[in-house]
Parts: C-alpha cells; structure tokens; sequence
C-alpha cells in the first residue's frame, strides 16, 4: 500500500509587475503600471506611436484613474507615454 502523494501546488505568485502609481496629467489622472518584459507574452499596439510592441518588450499600461476597467487600459511604450502630451491632436506629422 502506498501513501498517496498529495502535492499541494504553492500559491501561484502575483504576476511580478511593477506597482500601481497616480500620474496627474492635463487630461486627467491616470494610473500607470510598468510591465516588465517577462511578463509581457504578448505584443500589443502603442497608441502613442501607432507601432506594435512585441512581447517580451517592457512597457507601461495606464488606464484612467476615473474610469477604470479593462477596456480603458492602454499599452504604451514607456517613451511614447511621456511623450504624449507633445503630441497635438488633430496634427499630423508627415504627408
Ligand atoms: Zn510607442
């Protein structure tokens, strides 16, 4: 008779991202969360910069602080994001 191995899984860690901080912008506060590249398995669209991120590329998501939910988060390449403000909208560069 042998004694059934009862492997108890340990408690699965949080995802080793980065903590949430309040960043006040003109438009706005928004709550950014730096994403390591590790963690980041897949790519996603900066809207800063209209490129893609491919994973494994550490980066930022923010979301409004006001509005928060999955749908309002946002990935950005981390100098895009301090960029934003530079950009005017409805002004296009080039063409
Ligand atoms: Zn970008």
């Amino acid at each position: 008779m042998s004694p059934r191995r009862v492997r108890r899984r340990p408690d699965p860690a949080p995802p080793p991202s980065g903590p949430e901080q309040i960043e006040s912008w003109p438009d706005g506060d928004w709550v950014i969360r730096l994403v390591p590249g590790a963690v980041s398995v897949k790519a996603y669209r900066c809207p800063g910069c209209d490129q893609e991120i491919p994973a494994g590329m550490p980066h930022l998501v923010a979301w409004p602080s006001l509005n928060p939910g999955p749908a309002e988060r946002r990935h950005w390449h981390r100098p895009c994001w301090h960029r934003r403000m530079q950009r005017r909208p409805g002004r296009r560069v080039g063409r």
